[in-house]
């Protein structure tokens, strides 16, 4: 998977394109494997990076959602479980089993969440990741030695699913190209072309790095832009009314020590009647998150000072050892495409089903859901848009795809666990080149041989696209992915053919944009 390949695949493609899709997102690239693996010509551009908005932005869970079953949403939870087994099933290397541990301080929690998980447990069936059980406070605390043991009861264990988003989107763009879809990223789509009858036959779209327009025809055009959606949606009708409700979390990522063990906590009523999580992730502590109802969505969008204090907030409520500011090692916020329903001021209490919506154009908008439903959500946009286009019919083959990498048995964990089936590749990488070998930092364990093998295989254009995505430097520890960035910069330069000057400005452009993950240069008021 390389730009020049995209770009001849592009310009080879005569006649319209069965399916164009706007977005490169968990919504954007799940349809790209769902139609691409039935058969159809696809192309997906990306305005930005493959998983540049809110699909690398999550809280990391495959999950049906205890908060939705408290919601009484049964048939959202049920769905998500059912999508949580599928998805472990063809992906093991990048989704894993994590106990999560709620841990109790009055004496009727541990009845009251122990039947609520029971009911999880078997609403998941045959896709059951463990049972849940009611623990004693001493076993509460050997698994999270750094609970706050003030007052604590004990706990109920429970099982869900935890992933890489972002790996997990590159792998998906992977699988979608081995089925022949044509991907572009830093390709946005500035237009929408009508035909005679109103109805759109196509779209233009700006290549960024070759600097140009292309207008390419389509049977149909599929809005999966998330927060943008109804921007995109503008372009074809300037008046369409608001789809999207946008709601921002963010999440603080802190070093190991603040949980130490190999479960995480689940905090089943905070102060604004909200669910928190801290969770083990890539060796460091990730903790999240809110439910901002905001205007206008950017596409790096800033944390609030509020959430911060928030977090840290409920956070020094259940950890003996309260984090503080200084301890934060990267903060990022993410942006929820939430579907608009009444009073959208209160978007935590907004619905997560995905919804499609065709515009009097024809174009097919697919928003809201989660990342965890990305397949189910691909299979009804897919079954929607080929009804639409008159596309010869033909099943959906994604339940038992294996999505690229896939390996049965799935390496120890480490940075090239989640390359499954291609880490043998990149060790061979650095084998061949022992300088490659070398890490980029002290903090973090990815090495020369990773950033290599982002741009010559994963379209990896940018130094932010290494350290932000293909490597999760940025999201773990911002200054040292600072550091990181001339040395990428270097490898990058080399393998993509720029010269110094790109270099230079790569490492600027990187510099400035992860200040804005350090919790002393990113607050807004
Ligand atoms: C804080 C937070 C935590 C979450 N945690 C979880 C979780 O733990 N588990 C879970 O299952 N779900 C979770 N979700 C939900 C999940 O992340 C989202 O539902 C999912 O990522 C949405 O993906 P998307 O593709 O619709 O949107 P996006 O990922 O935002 O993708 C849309 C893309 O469209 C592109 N685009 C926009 N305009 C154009 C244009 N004109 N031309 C070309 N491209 C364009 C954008 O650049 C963007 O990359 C969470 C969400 C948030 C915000």
């Amino acid at each position: 998977m390389n730009r020049a390949e995209m770009m001849s695949r592009l310009e080879r493609h005569h006649g319209p394109w069965d399916i164009v899709i706007v977005g490169g997102g968990a919504t954007g690239m799940g349809v790209a494997v769902d139609a691409a693996a039935r058969g159809y010509s696809v192309l997906l551009v990306e305005q930005s990076d493959f998983g540049k908005g809110t699909s690398s932005r999550s809280t990391k869970l495959v999950h049906g959602g205890v908060r939705y079953l408290e919601q009484g949403n049964i048939s959202l939870v049920m769905e998500a479980l059912r999508e949580r087994g599928i998805l472990r099933n063809n992906a093991p290397h990048i989704v894993s089993n994590l106990p999560f541990v709620v841990p109790t301080y009055d004496w009727w929690e541990s009845p009251f969440y122990g039947v609520g998980l029971k009911v999880y447990d078997l609403l998941a069936g045959k896709y059951n990741f463990g049972r849940s059980t009611i623990l004693s406070r001493n076993e509460t605390l050997r698994r999270l030695p750094t609970l706050q043991p003030e007052g604590l009861r004990g706990g109920v264990v429970y099982y869900d699913g935890q992933f890489d988003d972002a790996r997990l989107l590159i792998a998906l763009a992977r699988t979608a190209a081995d089925r022949g879809a044509t991907l572009l990223n830093y390709a946005q789509v500035v237009g929408l072309e009508k035909g005679p009858d109103g109805l759109i036959q196509g779209v233009v779209l700006r290549a960024l790095e070759e600097e140009r327009e292309i207008r390419v025809a389509a049977r149909v055009v599929i809005n999966a832009t998330g927060p943008f959606a109804d921007g995109v949606r503008r372009l074809a009708e300037p008046d369409a009314p608001a789809l999207i409700a946008p709601s921002q979390g963010i999440h603080l990522v802190f070093d190991r020590s603040f949980l130490p063990g190999d479960s995480a906590i689940m905090v089943p009523h905070t102060r604004d009647g909200r669910v928190m999580f801290a969770i083990p992730w890539h060796g460091h502590t990730l903790v999240g998150t809110t439910d901002t109802p905001i205007g206008v969505a950017a596409l790096e969008p800033q944390p609030l000072d509020d959430e911060v204090a928030f977090i840290l907030e409920t956070a020094s409520q259940y950890l003996h050892k309260a984090p503080t500011r200084s301890d934060v090692l990267s903060v990022f916020a993410g942006i929820r495409p939430l579907v608009r329903s009444g009073d959208s001021r209160i978007t935590a209490a907004l619905s997560r089903d995905h919804t499609i919506h065709i515009d009097a154009s024809g174009l097919l908008t697919v928003t809201g859901g989660k990342w965890t439903t990305y397949r189910r959500m691909a299979e009804d946009t897919v079954n929607q848009a080929a009804v639409l286009a008159r596309l010869p019919d033909k099943p959906c083959v994604t339940q038992t795809l294996r999505i690229h990498g896939y390996v049965a048995k799935p390496g120890p964990a480490g940075p090239l666990r989640v390359h499954g089936s291609d880490a043998g590749r990149i060790e061979a990488l650095a084998q061949e080149n022992p300088g490659l070998a070398e890490r980029l930092h002290d903090a973090l364990p990815y090495t020369a041989a990773e950033v290599v093998w982002a741009a010559r295989h994963e379209m990896a254009r940018t130094v932010e696209d290494v350290l932000a995505r293909r490597c999760r430097a940025l999201f773990l520890n911002a200054a040292a992915a600072i550091q990181m960035a001339p040395r990428a910069a270097r490898l990058m330069a080399r393998e993509l053919g720029r010269d110094a000057a790109w270099e230079r400005r790569e490492v600027e452009v990187f510099t400035a944009l992860a200040g804005g993950y350090l919790l002393s240069m990113s607050l807004q008021e």
